[in-house]
């Protein structure tokens, strides 16, 4: 495979921009090898500048559940732009997408849209923490909500103690808030509970970012007992599982309604918009109506809110969509875990509606410590040699695939022989 053009313009790009990214998994650190400088998407694929062809299962990290370049999706941006790109002022298209949001998920009651997920979970917390009046929260370990001081935080020593920060820069001071359970472990978030003054708990019910790991039925109403005995509020970070794992997110999987949820990628189909919702008795508190101050200059912009709302509305009149998704990604899963049985290869595998994920493991994952026991260097591997058969894999061992509507069986199946000559390649390296 040349890849020339992507060395050329990996190197430039790094005199001018940190790591030559903007956004640091960009960099394939953790697989090695040059990142892709893309020129254009199509339907389920990639090509880069090189005219490589990708068949895609990042998506982007999630929002394209259509696939590249949505033609609906295309004609909304492009009227809406056409009418301006963006006024600071309000919009009927923002109520149009809070309607079609507030309609599918329990316990949402009012939106407030922003640009990031980032942004969506910060304001959520600050949300809970005014409304119940603590400070302290609850995250889990493997879970990542955007890059937020209170959220960059990994756990301490001891399992159930305040965290430490996960990056410098982030001081001691707001990370001694931020409590750390493990991930479908229920003693430890009585733990947390216990030790601290706890306002918030905050999870990924369906965890997407240590890998897939969705949470236990059990775990979640234990999670919504515990937040209930201490006055705490709930919060599904929706921003990954959100219209990925089903119309309804986690909420077509768990009968859990949490107090606040927060949205991102496929809400903006493809473009920058996230958003949080939940109970109207907490989301009032929110300016301008309460005191909690949240603002954004380019929060609601009218272009992604057109482009989210287009892809909402499609997705929403095929009803067949997710069980088809999840076909896919089953057989997808179900393909992988066969060609690495067979050479003896353990693999770990798991689907939830067009998300899938793998781990290189003996064990069944179930959190965190399951997740880093995976051979990553043996996945290293696996993403290069996918690569350079025209697969194109989230390149991390922590990461969640995605299928999206214009995949194919052909194409799944042309991904399942990759992956077998990848694996048969390794093995006889
Ligand atoms: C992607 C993601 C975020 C952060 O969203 P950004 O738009 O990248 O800021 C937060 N929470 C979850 C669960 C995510 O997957």
């Amino acid at each position: 495979m040349q890849i020339l053009h992507s060395v050329n313009d990996f190197n430039e790009a790094k005199q001018v921009i940190v790591g030559g990214v903007n956004s640091p998994v960009r960099a394939f650190k953790s697989v090695g090898g040059i990142p892709r400088f893309i020129d254009r998407g199509e339907g389920s694929y990639l090509y880069d500048v090189d005219g490589n062809q990708y068949l895609d299962f990042v998506q982007s990290w999630g929002p394209l559940i259509l696939g590249h370049c949505n033609q609906m999706i295309i004609e909304a941006s492009i009227n809406a732009l056409q009418n301006g790109s963006s006024f600071g002022a309000p919009t009927e298209l923002e109520t149009a997408l809070a309607k079609e949001i507030i309609l599918l998920y329990n316990g949402v009651d009012k939106m407030r849209f922003v640009s990031s997920g980032t942004e969506a979970t910060m304001s959520a917390i600050r949300l809970a923490r005014a409304y119940s009046g603590r400070d302290d929260i609850i995250k889990f370990e493997g879970c990542y909500h955007g890059h937020s001081d209170s959220l960059l935080v990994s756990a301490g020593s001891g399992c159930a103690t305040f965290g430490s920060p996960s990056s410098p820069g982030v001081p001691q001071d707001f990370s001694k808030h931020t409590y750390v359970a493990r991930f479908n472990d229920l003693d430890s978030v009585r733990s947390c509970f216990e030790l601290g003054n706890i306002g918030c708990v905050i999870i990924e019910p369906i965890a997407g970012n240590m890998g897939l790991v969705p949470a236990e039925n059990e775990f979640l109403v234990g999670l919504r007992a515990l937040c209930d005995e201490f006055g705490a509020v709930l919060i599904f970070d929706e921003v990954m599982s959100g219209f990925r794992a089903s119309l309804n997110g986690a909420q077509g999987y768990y009968d859990v309604v949490p107090d606040l949820v927060t949205f991102g990628k496929v809400i903006g189909g493809g473009m920058p918009l996230a958003g949080f919702g939940g109970k109207d008795e907490i989301m009032k508190l929110l300016s301008p109506v309460g005191d909690v101050y949240q603002a954004g200059t380019l929060s609601g912009n009218p272009v992604a809110v057109s482009a989210g709302l287009s892809a909402i509305c499609q997705i929403k009149a095929d009803v067949g969509l997710y069980a088809r998704l999840q076909d896919l990604a089953s057989r997808l899963m179900d393909g992988f875990a066969q060609e690495a049985q067979k050479r003896g290869i353990a693999l770990q595998t798991c689907v939830r509606g067009s998300m899938f994920g793998f781990f290189f493991n003996s064990k069944e994952v179930k959190n965190f410590d399951d997740a880093r026991g995976s051979d990553t260097q043996f996945f290293a591997s696996f993403h290069q040699k996918m690569l350079e058969r025209g697969i194109y894999l989230a390149c991390s061992a922590f990461e969640t695939g995605f299928v999206c509507s214009t995949m194919t069986q052909e194409e799944i199946d042309r991904a399942i022989v990759a992956c077998g000559e990848s694996i048969e390649e390794i093995i006889n390296e």
